[in-house]
């Protein structure tokens, strides 16, 4: 662009390196330079009177003023020029313009010589301080800075800054004066440099502003005075550059403070990242790349600390929110929901809670509710937040002394927190009775029931107790009942607590109910219960409970003495007895010793293990109760001394053979010396036998079977077969109540075989044998015993009864025999007589069955259940049905019990 300057009052031309534009009364006439040969544009092309009074151009733009006060902006391009832009100035016409190289910026100058500066893109006009002293000559701007320009008059230049980017408002503002000589006139500026043109010739003056535009500094003085004028002209990459040098905390602020003034992030950034403001320079990070003026310079402001400028800059901008976000941040929550409610932010629900939150912390309850109320009514809750409202509702509305709404919402949350901080506040309320209900909703139990009793309101405490099982717990419970002199409840509670100690002191004390004192400390074995009882009772005079508490607290010495004392001492042995030592025992048995109590004496020596010397005493004393006592001790000790010992004993004792045998049959039993121990049995149950008690003889000789069949052990045949007579004999009479008399004939046919096996009923065994078998149709056999009946030892014998039978049999014998019936050999199958135990064919002794006498065969077997001796299914049932007893073990038996085995099982 070339200033061609002013050549006439009604003719000016200006022009670029296209165009040349002619000012010519009023109208302007545009030529393009590359064609000469068409005509000139002219401006404006309509419009009442052409009214132009000045016109400028840059390669790019013509500018022109009217006198109606309008500023035109046309575009050229290398054809045409087009209206861009159109400003009108209110104030006045318009009479001179500067426009700078770009035409960004244009300064007019109007008819009443205000100067302004116009910027065509923020469609402002902004006055230029003049001070009105004489007339302005020109204005000027500096090329390589569009934001300096100066204006003169003969004599003094001033020199300008337009900051078209400030936070707060674009303005101009007088940067300096200096003195111009009068007879220069400037035709240039370049950075502070003005190139003026003199009589001289050219010069060039360096503008005050700029006297460090070209010099290098060389002390820190002059590197700030460089700084702070590149800070007043805005050259802000160079300051930044001083300070660097500078390293001034002071420097950096006002580099900072100028950056952010005039929205430059990137100075600041790099100023905070040489300073080390590492707080300004994240939030600085945040705002770069941030396009939107005016949401940047929201940012900027509230980053200086202007919120009142960066909530309006936020409002305008793109992202209106920025401003209930500036408010929310700096918890203005009365603006910030303000704010959120009129733009319906989603934000309100979060800050109505914080707010909200808040206000509940500062004991704003009314406040805070109204919040939580506020935020509750906000859509779109999930079901966290809707707790929250609903938590906040129920805390302050217990604050408020709404109870029952606080509790009925906390009860509706149902969340563990929520009863927690409301038990609490209801607590500090002092409303016990509510807060303990919310920590039962809690499950803190404990902590309701210490409440509880806190109100002295038991039974709430108690149905809590069931639900809690803690010790702890009721021993308060029963600590606060006994405070309340409750003591039965009290009592019980102590048992519950397991404090027994407490129990048993009131049941001994106020209570006076000894009883329930003794009862508590003999089950639970309380110790310290034991002490007291055994003091209350040996102060009452009772001693044996006093020796038995005694003895429960292992305070046996004690016991001992006041057993001795009080002549207590069975009391105390029994009691003693379980608990005691060796020692106490072997002092025991000798006190029973020297007492002449063998009895007690040996079952301590015994128990504390001298077995010698209880056998020793058992000997001396010698009764048959010693010696069954004895034989018990060996069974038990299996002491190979004492046994042998006590057997010397028992055999060397001739006088009673048959108590000796008896006791050295149970001392082979007892130390399991089953051999010696049949033998000794057969011998007494022979010796039974001979004296006619075939019952004891039974009984003895099963027991024997039933001992060694339980341990696994062979059944001799000796003994077997003599339990098989025995048994015989005694089923004969079962028998014949049952009106079998063939069963019975057969059975005494056996009997009478083996006659010399019962010395002491042969006539009436053979008299019964002749009559049942003549009965039965054994008349051949009937005849024979008849016959035997005949001599002369047993003759006599015959009672009258049946010696004209006996005899007729006799003097017209009959020969004739009925046959047995056949059954099979369980082993062989043969078909044998029923009541013959050998098999003629595989040479078995056969079993027999206890019901009938018969040999068993292969199949229809039970057994019974109790003595499990075989027997034939049908005939035992048939006796049982009968008698309910076996007829061998004689226990009861059910018929239900009585189930067919197979002979594998017997
Ligand atoms: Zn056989
Ligand atoms: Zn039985």
């Amino acid at each position: 662009m070339v200033a061609e300057g002013v050549e006439a009052s009604t003719c000016r031309t200006k022009k670029n390196e296209n165009y040349q534009v002619l000012l010519v009364e009023g109208s302007l006439e545009l030529r393009k330079l590359s064609s000469p040969e068409y005509g000139p544009e002219k401006f404006p092309e309509k419009g009442p009177k052409a009214d132009v009074t000045c016109v400028d151009i840059t390669p790019d733009i013509l500018i022109f003023g009217t006198a109606r006060g309008n500023l035109h902006y046309y575009h050229l391009d290398e054809t045409d020029a087009l209206l861009s832009y159109e400003y009108c100035h209110c104030d006045g016409g318009i009479k001179r313009i500067w426009a700078n190289p770009e035409g960004t910026r244009v300064l007019f100058e109007d008819d009443r010589k205000a100067v302004y500066l116009h910027n065509p893109f923020k469609d402002q006009a902004i006055p230029v301080p003049v001070q009105e002293s004489s007339e302005l000559e020109s204005a000027m701007w500096d090329e390589s800075n569009p934001s300096i320009f100066v204006l003169w008059r003969p004599g003094q230049i001033f020199v300008y800054l337009y900051a078209a980017v400030n936070i707060h408002s674009s303005e101009v503002t007088l940067l300096q004066s200096a003195v111009l000589p009068s007879d220069i006139c400037p035709t240039g500026l370049n950075r502070g440099a003005l190139t003026c043109q003199s009589d001289d010739g050219q010069e060039t003056i360096i503008l005050p502003t700029h006297t460090w535009a070209t010099k290098t500094p060389h002390d820190q003085q002059q590197f700030k005075q460089r700084f702070e004028q590149m800070l007043s002209t805005l050259h802000l990459e160079e300051a930044l550059a001083d300070a660097v040098s500078l390293k001034s905390s002071q420097c950096w602020e006002m580099l900072v403070s100028k950056s952010l003034e005039h929205m430059n992030v990137e100075v600041a950034v790099k100023a905070c990242q040489h300073s080390g403001n590492i707080k300004l320079l994240t939030s600085l990070r945040e705002l770069e790349g941030l396009e939107d003026f005016l949401l940047l310079r929201g940012h900027i402001l509230s980053l200086i600390g202007d919120f009142d400028a960066a909530e309006e800059s936020f409002l305008k901008s793109s992202r209106p929110e920025a401003a209930v976000e500036l408010r929310r941040d700096l918890e203005h929550w009365d603006q910030a929901i303000a704010l959120a409610k009129e733009m319906q932010s989603p934000m309100e629900a979060e800050i109505a809670k914080k707010y909200a939150l808040l206000l509940e912390k500062q004991g704003d309850y009314r406040q805070a509710l109204s919040y939580y109320e506020e935020f509750l009514k906000t859509g779109n809750l999930d079901p966290q937040q809707r707790a929250f409202a609903q938590t906040g509702i129920a805390r302050t509305s217990i604050r408020l002394g709404d109870i029952w709404k606080g509790k009925h919402l906390v009860t509706e949350c149902g969340d563990s927190l929520v009863y927690r901080e409301c038990a609490k506040i209801l607590e500090g309320l002092n409303l016990h009775e509510d807060a303990a209900e919310l920590y039962v909703l809690d499950g803190q139990l404990e902590k309701a029931i210490g409440m509880y009793l806190d109100m002295k309101n038991f039974s709430k405490a108690l149905s809590l107790l069931k639900r809690v099982d803690s010790p702890k717990c009721y021993t308060n419970y029963a600590r606060a009942l006994e405070a309340e002199r409750k003591l039965t409840e009290a009592a019980a509670a102590y048992v519950a607590a397991e404090d027994f100690e407490s129990a048993v002191r009131l049941y001994l004390g106020p209570l006076r109910n000894p009883t329930a004192a003794f009862s508590i400390v003999r089950k639970a074995r309380s110790m310290e219960g034991a002490r007291l009882a055994s003091r209350y009772c040996k102060n009452k005079g009772d001693y044996e409970n006093a020796i038995e508490f005694l003895v429960l607290q292992k305070r046996t010495e004690e016991a001992r003495e006041l057993a001795q004392q009080q002549d207590k001492m069975d009391v105390y042995t029994e009691r003693v007895a379980d608990v005691a030592s060796e020692e106490e025992c072997s002092k025991l048995g000798k006190y029973y010793e020297a007492m002449g109590n063998y009895e007690k004496a040996t079952a301590m020596f015994e128990k504390c293990g001298d077995v010698k010397h209880a056998l020793k005493l058992y000997m001396s004393w010698g009764t048959p109760e010693a010696m069954e006592h004895a034989i018990s001790m060996v069974g038990r000790q299996k002491d190979e001394g004492i046994t042998g010992q006590l057997l010397d004993f028992l055999t060397s004792d001739l006088e009673s053979s048959d108590k000796c045998s008896r006791n050295l049959f149970r001392l082979h039993m007892v130390i399991g010396n089953y051999e010696a121990a049949t033998k000794a049995a057969l011998l007494i149950a022979q010796k039974e036998q001979e004296s006619g008690n075939y019952k004891i003889a039974h009984q003895q000789l099963l027991d024997l079977c039933r001992v060694l069949k339980k341990e696994k052990l062979h059944v001799p045949y000796e003994l077997s077969k003599q339990l098989m007579l025995l048994h015989s004999y005694t089923l004969v009479k079962t028998l014949i109540r049952l009106g079998d008399h063939k069963s019975c004939a057969r059975l005494l046919i056996r009997v009478a075989m083996h006659i010399s096996n019962f010395p002491a009923h042969v006539v009436p065994i053979l008299i019964s044998t002749v009559i049942e078998c003549h009965r039965s149709g054994l008349k051949r056999t009937a005849f024979e015993y008849a016959t035997m009946l005949m001599r002369p030892e047993y003759r006599n014998q015959i009672t009258s009864a049946y010696k004209r039978k006996i005899e007729s049999i006799v003097r017209k014998p009959e020969k004739t025999e009925e046959e047995e019936t056949l059954t099979p050999c369980p082993f062989c199958k043969l078909q044998i007589p029923e009541t013959q135990l050998e098999c003629p064919s595989c040479r078995n002794d056969l079993p027999f069955c206890i019901a009938s006498g018969r040999h068993l065969t292969a199949e229809g077997l039970t057994c019974c259940p109790a003595c499990k001796f075989p027997a034939l299914l049908v005939e035992f049932t048939k006796l049982i049905e009968a008698g309910k007893t076996c007829p061998m073990c004689h226990e009861e038996v059910a018929l239900d019990d009585i189930v067919e085995k197979p002979l594998t099982d017997i």
